[in-house]
């Protein structure tokens, strides 16, 4: 269906701020995009957000702060969800997406996980004619960002 998804995002992190303060956590929205209407599937899509903003309050041990942008670009909706975490070393981003893949290091295996989150968000954004991708340091951060294609409303 036709959702905003500013709106759509505002609703979700309404909830998920629970989530946040619980670790004490910031939270920044920046839901900047005008042309912010796509044609998606409600539940999966909300699946989709929150499962990202899942990972980063999992893989940020402390002082986090969850940043959440959309913008346009070229006629898309741009959706960015951003930690402080741990990070993601080059050599394993490629693989994140991969189902039961978790990055195998001390740290992050604290924290528990089927490494099947990315795989269905990957596996629904593609049906949307999406496209993501990661960009991540370790100890710095990792920022996920979401194309989708946006749907003229008159
Ligand atoms: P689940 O199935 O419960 O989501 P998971 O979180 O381990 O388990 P994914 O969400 O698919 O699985 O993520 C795969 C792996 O990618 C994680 O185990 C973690 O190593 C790494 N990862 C994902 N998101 C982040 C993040 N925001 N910061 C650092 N590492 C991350
Ligand atoms: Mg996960």
């Amino acid at each position: 269906t036709e959702r905003d998804i500013n709106d759509l995002l505002n609703m979700i992190l309404e909830n998920f701020w629970v989530k946040v303060h619980a670790k004490h956590g910031q939270l920044i929205a920046d839901l900047e995009a005008e042309e912010s209407y796509a044609l998606v599937d409600e539940t999966h899509f909300t699946n989709v957000l929150y499962n990202l903003m899942d990972n980063a309050v999992k893989y940020t041990p402390s002082n986090l702060v969850l940043t959440v942008k959309t913008w346009n670009e070229k006629g898309n909706l741009m959706i960015s969800i951003q930690d402080n975490g741990v990070g993601i070393k080059k050599e394993y981003q490629k693989h994140i997406f991969d189902k039961f893949f978790r990055v195998p290091t001390g740290n992050v295996h604290n924290v528990k996980g089927f490494g099947l989150g990315l795989a269905y968000v990957k596996q629904i954004v593609d049906a949307h004619h999406g496209f993501i991708k990661v960009e991540s340091e370790p100890n710095i951060g990792t920022k996920f960002i979401i194309t989708l294609p946006t749907l003229k409303q008159n």
